[in-house]
């Protein structure tokens, strides 16, 4: 299960990719055509809306489809209100991810009643019925449908263009996702484990590996647009593979798209803390597999553990972080605590708060517990008040911000590369940019307005729980922090 964040398509960047192409527009229906001339495509072009709720699993599900519907010559908006459809990617970890779909859905609606609003994923496959009754709703997609959306919203979409005749979008479509520095792919869906708080496994089904091949071409792709960083995705995504009869999946992922692409820079999204061969860090040799680890913990306490079926415990948590540590110098390690699970006694919190200060987490995600139903956990007795998870909630997220403060305050005075990928806004010394450091620290730096998709060597200062201030450095300057 992956950190709730929230994406949608604020920049409109698929749009980019028609620059090489002519759109005729006469009247309705649209008529595109290659740069050649060639006539490419007939259609009704739509403007569609994407808004994915959630994990980076569903962010990578978008961008796919944004990819697809751009290739079948519809128009990815920014605003919702221009929208004639809007699809939304939903999530039902928590209750709040939940309740996030159904408020999103029906400001959407409220802004452009005339779009209709289709909704997928999580939370829309395990409770179909209660989504459908918000206003606004419109068609209701599970996962298992997931993969014909493109032909849902255009059920001509793909009949009638052969492939070397899309080839020339997707590729370039690949390139543009929803920052055009960092795309996101989907390696695996689905999970084998059944965690008992895990509502995901029931949403997306048992673990399914793409192949190899179609990974490491998608990811060629994005290199030859100009992509820097790929991160790598999955609902569990260390069972890469195994469906597929192959043990040590990810680790054979990895090291082949590090030997057969040029990406500067490769992540992993999340990472469940087992099944991962005693060789696996070696991979890190490689510089452009970058130091982040988010491996989610959980829980601190074995016994809180063992409830969750978690399949690690502190024990070999500790040791598997200490190999990592070992094997990556300057390894960003962040995680996920859940708080007030069923049963959580006031010991077994004390034991999870020790641990995540013992293991020096760099961030922790905090979820206090939310009951989602057909989990095991739902049933479980001892269900804590709303008052006790919110206090030990409190607790977790302060000392989340202790130990990232921590970490960042580490590398005051440091040099490291950033890879800057969105302005926020501008002061006298330029525009105000964002990017984040190889090991995954947030950095604000003042740069000229050419800096997006660029990485520089950058000095690090004013250390904030949330981030670094930076300067960016001349090239001229000493070499960059070595890893
Ligand atoms: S490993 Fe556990 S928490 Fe993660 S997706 Fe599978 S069942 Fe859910």
């Amino acid at each position: 299960m992956s950190t709730l964040f929230r994406m949608n398509f604020t920049k409109s960047p698929y749009n980019t990719i028609l620059q090489n192409y002519t759109i005729q527009n006469h009247t309705a229906p649209r008529f595109l055509f290659c740069a050649n001339g060639r006539f490419l495509r007939y259609n009704g072009c739509m403007k569609v809306y994407l808004h994915s709720i959630g994990c980076r699993l569903n962010q990578s599900e978008m961008e796919t489809l944004g990819r697809q519907l751009l290739a079948a010559g519809h128009e990815i908006v920014s605003d919702a209100a221009q929208a004639d459809k809007v699809v939304i990617n939903t999530c039902a970890v928590t209750a709040e991810a939940a309740r996030d779909a159904r408020t999103v859905t029906r400001r959407i609606h409220r802004h452009n009643d005339t779009a209709e609003i289709l909704l997928t994923g999580c939370y829309a496959t395990i409770s179909p019925a209660k989504l459908a009754q918000v206003e606004g709703a419109g068609q209701v997609i599970a996962n298992e449908e997931k993969s014909r959306l493109l032909h849902i919203l255009d059920p001509q979409a793909g009949h009638d263009l052969p492939l070397y005749e899309q080839e020339p979008i997707l590729r370039q479509f690949l390139a543009g996702s929803s920052s055009n520095t960092r795309a996101f792919i989907k390696a695996q869906d689905g999970c084998d484990n059944r965690c008992t708080f895990c509502v995901t496994t029931i949403a997306r089904g048992d673990g399914r590996s793409r192949h190899l091949g179609d990974i490491v071409a998608e990811i060629q792709a994005l290199v030859a647009a100009g992509y820097q960083e790929a991160v790598l995705t999955g609902v569990h995504l260390g069972s890469y593979g195994r469906d597929l009869g192959n043990n040590t999946g990810l680790r054979e992922l990895v090291a082949a798209i590090l030997a057969h692409t040029d990406m500067p820079r490769l992540r992993l999204s999340s990472l469940e803390p087992w099944d991962i061969p005693t060789n696996f860090f070696d991979l890190w040799q490689n510089r452009r597999l970058l130091p982040h680890l988010h491996m989610p913990l959980q829980s601190g306490s074995d016994t809180t553990l063992r409830r969750m079926a978690r399949r690690t415990n502190r024990a070999s948590f500790r040791d598997l972080t200490a190999v990592a540590r070992t094997a990556i110098p300057h390894l960003n390690l962040t995680t996920d605590v859940i708080v007030g699970f069923p049963g959580e006694t006031e010991a077994e919190f004390a034991a999870s708060l020790d641990f995540v200060h013992e293991i020096g987490f760099s961030r922790l995600h905090v979820f206090p517990y939310s009951a989602r139903p057909g989990t095991a956990a739902a049933r479980m007795p001892n269900q804590l008040p709303q008052t006790v998870k919110k206090e030990r909630a409190r607790q977790m997220i302060d000392a989340g911000r202790q130990l990232s403060l921590a970490f960042h305050q580490a590398y005051e005075g440091k040099r490291m590369d950033v890879l800057w990928e969105t302005a926020v806004g501008a002061n006298g010394a330029g525009l105000k940019w964002i990017g984040y450091s190889d090991n995954y620290i947030r950095v604000q730096a003042s740069g000229p307005a050419d800096l997006s998709n660029r990485i520089t060597p950058t000095h690090l200062h004013s250390a904030r729980p949330d981030g670094m201030m930076g300067v960016v450095s001349r090239a001229s300057e000493e070499p960059t922090l070595n890893f």
